[in-house]
């Protein structure tokens, strides 16, 4: 069962978790009328009729974090929690194998159909026989979506509630979550994302509603950005201000023109990146959902800031537009 080093190593990757109630199995005990292969489990919330036994939250899954302190609060104890990760959060897309359906064909002919080796992606075995293929996708958003023509194949995407569990947390079958390929995950492949119903795809509304303006200005502009890694279409480096503990954290995203923190879960543009190198701002404040700081005089400040930064002020204006200032 998971143990507070195992939540810890999941923070460090930058994964949103939170504590999920976990599988009490009783030895010598099984469930009536499934033989002897299952054992006897309950769920440690302590309803003996729980319906999600082992997989429901224990805290509001709002709460998920990447805070250490946090982490030593759930796990540090003697409790010994499932493990669950927020996937908007996290920028998590699961491909979830179920081979009671069939799915363990359908992987085999998507692998050879689309050309992918999904082996070479961050994977791990459900306690329940099947496996959960991680991707991320930081521009688009996903829900819930079947993959027409290869049953036994879910999309589990990366919007609202949507959580997954992670290893090495307890299944009720008796088995546990297990590592195969614990690599960082890599983006959605484009065909497979075409082959996803087109409903369960949508562009970020961040996206979509970005007025040409927002692009005159590129966040690389601002002094201290410097240092990072060129990747063709996103830069990609320690985060300016709290940095990385691993590799790259902070990722820039040129076409965009606009800026995901992986370690707090954050995005903004010019003026969140402004705010947060002047100290205005921690990286953390601008977590979707948050309330956004920058209104009223820390909209003002934000906009010294860029120029205190390096932009000028004709490029502030341009940057702009036409917008209310606490728009
Ligand atoms: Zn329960
Ligand atoms: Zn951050």
């Amino acid at each position: 069962m998971p143990k507070v080093e195992d939540a810890l190593l999941y923070a460090q990757e930058g994964m949103f978790i939170f504590p999920v109630h976990s599988c009490i199995h009783i030895p010598g005990g099984h469930i009536e009328g499934w033989g002897d292969t299952k054992p006897l489990t309950t769920c440690d919330c302590g309803d003996p009729d729980c319906l999600d036994i082992g997989k429901h939250p224990v805290v509001s899954h709002k709460l998920a974090t990447c805070e250490y302190e946090q982490i030593h609060l759930w796990w540090g104890g003697r409790a010994r929690y499932n493990i669950g990760v927020k996937s908007r959060k996290s920028y998590l897309v699961v491909l979830d194998v179920d081979p009671r359906s069939g799915g363990w064909e359908s992987l085999a002919r998507l692998q050879k159909d689309l050309g992918i080796n999904f082996l070479g992606h961050r994977m791990y075995e459900t306690g329940g026989g099947g496996v959960h293929i991680q991707f991320s996708a930081f521009t688009i958003s996903i829900g819930v979506a079947t993959i027409p023509g290869y049953p036994g194949l879910d999309v589990k995407g990366n919007v609202s509630d949507n959580y997954v569990i992670l290893p090495p947390s307890n299944h009720k079958s008796g088995g546990k979550y297990k590592w195969i390929n614990r690599v960082p995950p890599q983006d959605i492949p484009d065909a497979l994302l075409d082959l996803i119903s087109k409903k369960g795809v949508t562009p970020f509304g961040e996206r979509t509603e970005v007025s040409q303006s927002k692009l005159k200005v590129p966040i690389m502009k601002l002094e201290g950005m410097e240092g990072m890694k060129d990747f063709g279409s996103y830069l990609k480096g320690k985060h300016p201000v709290h940095g990385a503990t691993g590799g790259g954290n902070l990722i820039v995203y040129k076409a965009d023109n606009f800026w995901i923190c992986k370690r707090c879960g954050s995005k903004g543009r010019l003026l969140e990146m402004a705010a947060i190198l002047a100290g205005l701002c921690e990286c953390s404040d601008f977590v979707p959902g948050k309330q956004n700081p920058l209104k009223g005089q820390m909209f003002t400040k934000a906009i010294a800031a860029c120029i205190i930064l390096g932009v000028t002020k004709d490029e502030m204006v341009a940057y702009l537009g036409k917008e209310a200032p606490n728009d």
